[in-house]
């Protein structure tokens, strides 16, 4: 049997045990809580900005995106997560363009790792740390990004009808220019002297009536009558 001072020495330590105890409990009353109580503060639950949870398109408030389907992020993922179809349209100064059809992305075969984001030259895709994407199927997964309507191209400016137009004139002046240069050059080359065998061969063409071969045909035979002149003088 244990003496009094036992027991009182006893009962000391069961209530600094207590108090001790009643301090953690304290505290960790006051403290911030960190569980969430999801899904019930679904709508404001903290997610870390950046959290990669899916790959979205970046549009701007009128619905405009920035893909020039380049097809840089394609060819740099890893796992063949993203597929490009693409597709030319005719632009107003009568030039081709490659666009984007369709943007496709297997949310169940990405890795994260976002070198796509990285490479992409234009800053068109970014991750959304949306972290619901759970699905029933794995065919759910696979998404198309460019979820709205493509735009129609753009109509040119003033301006840049202008500057068309000028480069349009500029370029067929200079190829007037160089078409009158070479007639006149021609006018300046002296007649040359064909010789039997080639006499013989631009008669024949004369005599097909194409005035066409008989143009192509002179000029063939009076280019290698030059030549083997030029090559009897040196
Ligand atoms: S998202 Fe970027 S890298 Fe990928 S095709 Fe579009 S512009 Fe190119
Ligand atoms: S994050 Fe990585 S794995 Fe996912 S689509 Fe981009 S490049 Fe491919």
């Amino acid at each position: 049997m244990g003496s009094i001072k036992d027991y009182f020495s006893g009962l000391g330590k069961g209530v600094a045990s207590l108090v001790k105890g009643l301090q953690v409990t304290g505290k960790e009353f006051v403290t911030p809580k960190i569980t969430e109580k999801y899904p019930d503060n679904r709508e404001n639950m903290h997610i870390a900005q950046r959290f990669r949870a899916t790959l979205q398109f970046i549009y701007d408030k009128d619905g405009n995106h920035r893909c020039i389907a380049c097809g840089t992020c394609e060819r740099n993922c890893p796992n063949g997560t993203i597929t490009l179809e693409t597709k030319m349209v005719d632009t107003w100064d009568g030039k081709k363009k490659k666009k984007i059809d369709r943007y496709i992305y297997d949310l169940g075969s990405c890795t994260f790792c976002q070198l796509c984001v990285q490479t992409c030259p234009t800053d068109a895709i970014e991750f959304s740390n949306d972290f619901e994407q759970a699905v029933f199927t794995r065919s759910k997964l696979v998404k198309q990004l460019n979820y709205l309507p493509e735009k129609p191209e753009p109509k040119p400016t003033p301006e840049q009808i202008a500057k068309f137009e000028a480069e349009k004139k500029a370029k067929l002046e200079a190829a007037k220019a160089a078409a009158a240069a070479k007639k006149a050059a021609e006018g300046t080359t002296p007649a040359i002297e064909l010789d039997e065998k080639a006499k013989k061969a631009l008669a024949a063409a004369e005599a097909t009536g194409d005035p066409e071969k008989v143009a192509k045909v002179k000029a063939a035979l009076e280019k290698a009558a030059r030549l083997k002149a030029e090559k009897g003088n040196a």
